[in-house]
């Protein structure tokens, strides 16, 4: 199983880190171990000081697929929920300054907390999915799908030019305007259309 997660697909949140707006979508990836468990506190780790949540919709791939056509490309997902994408961004600010890849400040363990997938055709809005994050009861992020700078379809099309897709990857599809850190003692709470998804805390 892959992670796939596209990065600087909302202008508001391009423009907020002051990074140059993509042409096509971009993308890295997490290992399976990047998972949070269910019921599991997300633990701070020792090589960060400065620990990022990113609160985004996430696509689950149901069928194998290679260079798959934009125009077929929904075929090949069908389930849908939020989750975290948490970057080091102290290490990642290192990594960009010197070329290097990013995978320590995106791929470390339990760097991708995820809540329970649903239907895709159970939403009751799937053509503009509003998601959000609470942080310790405030709202930080509130998200619309509508405000993506690339489309489900073009996201899954150009990653599997790339990589094959299969059946339960999982692809992070980009986060909003309103990032920021994360400290020990704080309660995350995730929504997807109003409705609470699910929540951890950091210790
Ligand atoms: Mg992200």
């Amino acid at each position: 199983m892959k992670i796939i997660c596209i990065g600087r697909n909302y202008l508001a949140h391009v423009k907020e880190l002051d990074n140059a707006l993509p042409t096509e979508p971009m993308f890295f990836m997490k290992p399976e171990t990047a998972l949070l468990p269910a019921g599991k506190p997300f633990l701070y780790p020792d090589f960060s000081k400065e620990i990022h949540y990113e609160t985004e919709l996430v696509l689950r791939i149901c069928k194998t697929g290679k260079a798959i056509e934009e125009r077929e490309a929904s075929e090949y997902y069908d389930a849908i929920t939020v989750g975290i994408d948490f970057t080091a961004r102290d290490l990642q600010s290192q990594c960009k300054a010197k070329g290097h890849p990013w995978e320590i400040a995106k791929a470390f363990d339990d760097s991708a907390p995820l809540g329970e997938f649903k239907k895709i055709s159970a939403l009751r809005h799937p053509d503009d999915i509003t998601f959000g994050m609470k942080l310790n009861g405030e709202w930080v992020q509130q998200g619309h799908s509508r405000d993506m700078i690339f489309g489900f379809d073009r996201i899954v099309s150009q990653v599997s030019r790339f990589v094959t897709l299969n059946e339960g990857d999982c692809i992070f599809t980009g986060t909003p305007q309103g990032v920021g850190e994360v400290h020990v003692g704080d309660r995350l709470e995730l929504f997807m259309e109003d409705d609470f998804v699910f929540g951890f805390d950091v210790r």
